[in-house]
């Protein structure tokens, strides 16, 4: 069995941000050579997290006003974990509703995805250096 690791470097240039990382997957499995196997890709911060759906501008829009009416950032004082000084409770709860970690299986050497799904980095506490590692196991 062969595997393959690396990570994927972001610095969103705000606080909250949604990425389209599919390409990067992409490239990453073409370099490991795997063409039977599994790719897990992961949000190594937990304040952000991967996701899988449509890349649908509207839809992240939908998703972003969502998640700030279950979590809003502001008062940044409704959160408990913000008393150890930090801002960031909101991006802790929206990084769980969001999850931290996708899988998808390498089939012929491509991402065997469904119609529409597209891999996504989803930054709520950015401004900061951050990363994904992208992890494929196979043959
Ligand atoms: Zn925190």
């Amino acid at each position: 069995m062969k595997s393959f690791r690396k990570e994927l470097w972001f610095q969103t240039p705000h606080r909250r941000d949604y990425i389209n990382i599919t390409h990067e997957v992409e490239q990453a499995l073409k370099e490991s050579g795997i063409r039977e196997g599994l790719c897990l890709v992961n949000a190594m911060h937990i304040t952000a997290s991967v996701y899988i759906n449509d890349a649908e501008p509207g839809l992240i829009a939908d998703y972003d006003e969502w998640l700030e009416q279950l979590a809003p950032h502001e008062p940044i004082t409704r959160y408990r974990h913000n008393n150890t000084g930090e801002d960031n409770g909101d991006a802790h709860l929206k990084r769980q509703i969001m999850g931290r970690e996708v899988v998808i299986a390498v089939t012929n050497g491509k991402l065997d995805f469904g119609p529409w799904e597209q891999i996504h980095y989803a930054e709520f506490d950015g401004r900061r250096k951050k990363r994904v590692l992208v992890k494929i196991i196979g043959e």
